[in-house]
């Protein structure tokens, strides 16, 4: 066993020995940061396991209920083991909850009535969540149901308005909003450190107020959790970090024992609360997704540094940058040309398990103002823990890259995403073009 047979192996996968090489000298400068990635894996890893023992997960609590879901032991045990892994009281997390924004929009509709005022403290929220708060009016969002909504942008290096964020809390406003992650903006993304001095600073001026972290794609970056510095609403998505790739399904809110029971009260009936909902045959996956989350969330981290170092040597423009602290998995390539996006995201797809013969190409997506490609050749649907790209066809011609179950079939993508830019003659020419002795060009030649 040496590297030659590595080399071999991407060889026959269509990665060309320039490109391979490539990428190696890029890691060997990475060691150290990866060593601190799988640390944290570690240390979040026993803490799952931990939250497991304490709760006594036993096998029965991996088979399901249907029907009304009465007395469902995996179930409920299972929200006591996410309300220990996010340090709040209580947690709700289920099938019902379809997606991250049916997550976040059940947790802000069943905590605000009408009269209440919303506050996002950290600019415009996911594209999605326009709609459920009224921003962009739509049927059923809280603007309809008479909850306002005010905004205070960061500042323009990132930092929080805490001046005009004094000045927008009022008598009024009753919820809190704070996203963790970038989402598709160029923002920073909010470290557990830095969310806790924003809910400090709030709690400072208007103490009962709701303090909710938008917590997608953000769980086990960090040895902690918005939960550990005073968020009384933390969710999320299961088909993100807190799935392990395994959950087909799901969503989950973790906080106070009030918010829950709000947003139990919604998902159900006030009445029946957490007391129903069947877990079908969902279980085994969301325990065993969430004991393999934080090496899962470790690759994922390790493919998103890895790609920043990669393209960045290269000459393009990567948010977070190559040598940046992590505190969610998403990586953002800006790539110049339209070009170089499609060949790009069609590289991800080649490179992955399920759906890999398939090119993917720009498209008319509802509710996006221009032409969106999307890689993703995943095992669970849209599931974006797994490897996965897209970008929308506009300047400045950006991609966000996110996800990787596994650190080797991250590497492969990123090398495979390379390798399509390559072959489309479209990587700078540092790498390919040059004639110098010992270069060869990266680009295939046959085939
Ligand atoms: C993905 C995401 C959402 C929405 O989740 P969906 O499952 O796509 O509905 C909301 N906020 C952030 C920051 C996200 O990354």
């Amino acid at each position: 066993m040496c590297d030659d047979s590595l080399r071999k192996e991407y060889e026959a996968l269509g990665i060309t020995a320039p490109v391979y090489e490539y990428g190696v000298k890029i890691l060997e400068k990475l060691e150290e940061r990866f060593r601190e990635i799988d640390r944290t894996a570690e240390y979040n890893q026993l803490r799952v396991i931990r939250a497991m023992q304490e709760c006594r997960v036993s096998e029965a609590c991996l088979l399901g209920t249907t029907g009304y879901g009465y007395n469902d032991l995996g179930r409920d045990t299972l929200e006591r083991v996410y309300a220990k892994v996010f340090h709040t009281e209580d947690a709700l997390v289920r099938p019902q909850i379809t997606c991250g924004t049916h997550a976040l929009a059940l947790a802000l509709m069943s905590n605000l009535r009408p009269g209440d005022e919303l506050l996002s403290p950290v600019g415009k929220p996911y594209d999605t969540l326009e709609e459920v708060i009224g921003i962009r009016p739509s049927r059923g969002s809280l603007a309809e149901y008479g909850i306002s909504y005010r905004q205070v942008d960061l500042l323009a290096d990132g930092g929080f308005d805490y001046e005009k964020i004094r000045e927008n809390i009022t008598e009024k406003t009753r919820l809190v909003t704070i996203q963790r992650s970038k989402g598709y903006q160029t923002r920073p993304t909010l470290s557990v450190e830095r969310i806790g001095e924003l809910i400090a600073f709030v709690k400072g001026i208007k103490p009962d107020v709701i303090c909710m972290v938008d917590n997608c794609y953000g769980e086990f970056v960090e040895e902690r959790e918005p939960g550990d510095v005073g968020a009384d609403m933390v969710v999320g998505s299961l088909i993100k970090n807190p799935g392990g790739g395994l959950a087909p399904i799901g969503g989950y809110i973790a906080g106070t024992g009030e918010c829950v029971e709000n947003a139990a009260c919604r998902l159900t009936s006030p009445g029946l609360a957490k007391e129903v909902g069947a877990s079908l045959g969902v279980l085994k996956d969301f325990y065993q997704g969430l004991f393999l989350a934080p090496t899962v969330t470790a690759a994922a981290l390790k493919g998103a540094i890895f790609a920043a170092n990669l393209y960045q040597s290269l000459g393009y423009g990567v948010t977070p940058d190559g040598s940046e602290s992590r505190h969610d998995i998403i990586q953002a390539i800006t790539l110049g040309s339209p070009e170089a996006v499609v060949a790009f995201c069609q590289g991800i797809q080649a490179a992955a398990p399920v759906d890999s013969h398939v090119t993917p190409q720009p498209w008319d997506m509802p509710g996006y103002d221009a032409r969106v490609i999307m890689a993703a050749g995943a095992f669970v649907s849209g599931s974006s823990i797994e490897l996965s790209a897209d970008g929308p066809i506009k300047p400045p011609y950006t991609v966000y890259f996110q996800g990787g179950l596994t650190w080797p079939h991250a590497r492969f993508g990123i090398l495979r995403s390379l390798q399509s830019l390559a072959d489309s003659g479209l990587v700078k020419k540092e790498m390919c073009g040059g004639k110098e002795e010992g270069e060869r060009d990266c680009r295939k030649t046959s085939k």
